[in-house]
């Protein structure tokens, strides 16, 4: 059995619900399907998610909220008049609006009528049975999923009806009362569904063929990565690709549940699976990512190195003042440190001076508008000749590296550029190590692969 979670763009309109029958009846173990709310039909449509947001932010201003109201309603009545189902839809909306008027409704009640809403018209729509998220996915008392009273609800369920339609984003609380998730929360659904059903696969459709190997923005036309461990996918995420909400990963890494991450408008391409396993890729690469706006703060001490807990002692500085580090590079009577640009802005002078002055650290430097790029490889034994090839490329392009870091666990190569060189430095990586990735010709050419 697979749970196939089908986000926003999946969901926007009459076409794209044709797209999801024919992609879930094509395959029978798809029989656990969670929808998010009806997404963007244009780019500059809107998600009935912000509108409903808007419309409780309205309510709360005394602002006239029916027009806006007034495009939700039409939205789901169209996909219903289009789709021709038998659903009265009008009276779920009717009885939302009530609530609305009597200004009865909870943030999380009302935004989270986007996914309830699209889930009944796609049951009716696929002749599954719905399965409201509020009677399945449970919080506890601390705001954290309660798997136990959530596996029990959900294999109950299964058990009775084997083809059901659940809607993402929420759940309820101990009072009964429904809780979002948090934006992009349906991708959480779908991995909790996944995890307490022991699925074979957890199917993610969406409006791209998978993860790119580098961020389209930069590179036209990235290749997708057809195969990526959870631990080369965190790293990725970690460093700014954005694919999946963060907290969709463990539920399913944990059971040792591949995701599948598919496109709706594509449905024959591969995708990229996500599993805990390992596998080889061309030239040791899976993948760049990075972001820009670090600052890295260089402590020099002499005889540093023979200090014992010099390192915790400066953390603790970084810590008190509430300070997240991302790297930590050193030598031998030296440490960078890297931090957020933004978060360190009001503290730097305090900080600086709290390392001189209780720590004893001679001299600091600063280095501000600093990328950070990782170039994550696959498993280990690959990187080698990874960071080789990386650096060679640096060389190349003459480009002075500020940081130069390899991951413990020997998964990534980070490296810090100044902010203005990122696209430069990743153009280069990738056009170096993707696309001169080549093959022999007979006659002793080569060409691209
Ligand atoms: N519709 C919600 C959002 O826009 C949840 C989701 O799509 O996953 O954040």
């Amino acid at each position: 059995m697979k749970i196939a979670k089908f986000g926003g763009s999946s969901m926007s309109h009459e076409t794209q619900f044709r797209k999801v029958r024919s992609i879930v009846l094509a395959d029978p173990a798809r029989k656990v399907i969670v929808v998010s709310a009806l997404g963007k039909r244009t780019a500059d449509d809107d998600k009935v998610t912000d509108l409903l947001y808007l419309i409780y932010a309205y309510l709360q201003h005394q602002v006239d909220w029916t027009p806006l109201w007034q495009r939700v309603t039409e939205r789901f009545i169209q996909v219903r008049d289009l789709l021709e189902l038998d659903f009265s839809i009008e009276e779920q909306l009717a009885e939302i609006e009530y609530q609305l008027k009597q200004k009865k409704v909870t943030l999380d009640y009302l935004v989270s009528r986007g996914e309830y809403l699209t889930a009944q018209l796609m049951a009716v729509y696929l002749d599954y049975s719905f399965a409201d998220a509020s009677q399945l996915i449970f919080f506890d008392h601390e705001g954290e999923i309660d798997f136990q009273q959530t596996s029990q609800a959900v294999q109950q369920k299964y058990q009775e009806t084997q083809a059901i339609v659940v809607p993402g984003f929420y759940g309820v609380n101990p009072a009964g009362k429904e809780k979002l998730l948090g934006r992009g929360g349906s991708d959480i659904t779908g991995s909790i569904l996944a995890n307490v059903l022991q699925a074979e696969s957890y199917e993610n459709w969406t409006d791209v063929s998978g993860i790119m190997m580098a961020d389209p923005r930069i590179i036209d036309s990235p290749k997708v990565i057809e195969e990526i461990s959870f631990r080369e996918l965190r790293e990725m995420a970690y460093m700014g690709a954005n694919v999946l909400h963060e907290s969709a990963i463990f539920p399913v890494q944990e059971a040792d549940i591949p995701i599948h991450i598919k496109n709706t408008n594509r449905p024959q391409d591969h995708g990229t699976k996500i599993s805990n396993h390992e596998v080889e890729k061309e030239n040791g690469l899976t993948g760049i990512a990075g972001r820009k706006d670090f600052l890295s703060i260089t402590l020099f001490k002499r005889h540093m190195s023979d200090e014992i807990g010099f390192i915790w002692k400066a953390m603790s500085i970084f810590a008190k003042h509430g300070i997240s580090i991302e790297h930590i590079p050193s030598g031998i009577d030296n440490i960078g440190v890297i931090v957020s640009a933004e978060a360190i802005a009001d503290k730097l002078f305090l900080i600086t001076k709290e390392l001189k002055e209780k720590l004893g650290v001679e001299e600091i430097e600063v280095i501000e508008d600093l990328a950070l790029i990782s170039v994550v490889g696959g498993p280990h034994k690959e990187l080698i000749g990874l960071s080789g090839k990386v650096l060679s490329i640096l060389n190349q392009l003459e480009i002075r590296t500020s940081v130069l870091s390899q991951g413990a666990q020997e998964l990534n190569l980070i490296i810090g550029v100044a902010n203005d060189q990122y696209e430069t430095v990743v153009k280069g990586i990738y056009e170096g190590m993707v696309k001169t990735c080549v093959a022999q010709t007979p006659n002793g050419l080569t060409s691209n692969s």
